[in-house]
């Protein structure tokens, strides 16, 4: 999650060291967590906005918001306070603080969740257990630093498709349906070869891709001013359905599913077989 990740950085530039002063639900599904209470990171300054996985961690001591932005979620400075914020999900409030150029800034960070879904939340918990808690405590190894000889041990405990694979934070964390047709792609591995059958050969590839493909998408995503959206980010296979292949020319294929399309290139990566275009079909490996 590139996009994440930059998202992160920029975060924790404008408001690490702020002091929190409220936090505020707009619904009553924004907050998925009891205790910690919200107001236990009151009155503290935050240390910094990372990331687990595809979540944002607003971290303060000895309380962590963590936040999931899920598909249309954003979190971002605001400057209006409105009462009834657009699309607004939740709101951190902060004491103001006399900025650099000596102008005093009021700003807030206002979760917004577009459309009707609702899904975007906050889960509160306690930040020396934060990785071992709800929601982050299945996550696999963070996508962007897991090693080769991790993920062949993961390939050989977990036989399914390296699509799949990809896209299961559980497996590996951090890579979404844009990154894993990229992944693919980069590899030159079907995706629907078999884990198992990559084998640790097969494994190093991937881990090379993997770790190309989120260096290519993070430097892209630190160019800008702003997060991503989807149709923004750069991409060889996804979304690309019908577009020539940037590495052979051949036509760009799609598998199409309920929530997700599988892109792929013929020529670089099934040998130049072309997969049945619906999931109930034998696919070739
Ligand atoms: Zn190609």
């Amino acid at each position: 999650m590139p996009e994440i990740q930059a998202h992160a950085e920029r975060l924790t530039e404008r408001f690490a060291g702020r002091v929190l002063t409220g936090f505020v639900p707009f619904n009553f599904t924004a907050l998925k967590t009891a205790l910690p209470t919200p107001e236990t990171a009151y009155g503290m300054a935050l240390v910094d906005v990372g990331r687990r996985g595809k979540y944002l961690l607003v971290r303060f001591e000895p309380t962590t918001f963590v936040v999931h932005l899920m598909q249309g979620g954003r979190l971002l400075a605001d400057d209006k306070l409105s009462a009834k914020p657009r699309g607004g999900q939740a709101r951190f409030t902060f004491a103001p603080a006399e900025r650099a150029d000596g102008a005093v800034d009021e700003s807030a960070l206002l979760l917004t969740e577009q459309g009707k879904e609702r899904r975007a939340g906050v889960w509160c918990v306690t930040s020396a257990d934060a990785m071992s808690s709800p929601p982050l405590e299945h996550l696999g190894p963070e996508a962007a630093t897991v090693s080769d000889d991790e993920l062949a041990a993961l390939f050989s405990a977990n036989s399914m498709r390296v699509h799949g694979f990809l896209r299961n934070q559980r497996m590996v964390a951090g890579i979404g349906r844009r990154l894993a047709n990229e992944v693919c792609h980069r590899a030159c591995v079907s995706p629907f070869a078999n884990t198992r059958k990559l084998g640790a050969e097969g494994a190093a590839k991937v881990g090379d891709a993997i770790r190309s493909c989120i260096a290519e998408s993070l430097a892209y995503e630190r160019s800008r001013s702003d997060m991503s959206s989807s149709k923004d980010r750069p991409s060889a296979m996804h979304s690309r359905t019908g577009d020539p292949c940037p590495d052979c020319g051949d036509t760009v294929r799609a598998v199409e599913y309920s929530g997700y399309t599988v892109n792929y290139c013929a020529t670089c990566q099934t040998g130049g077989r072309v997969l049945a275009d619906n999931t109930t079909s034998k696919f070739l490996k």
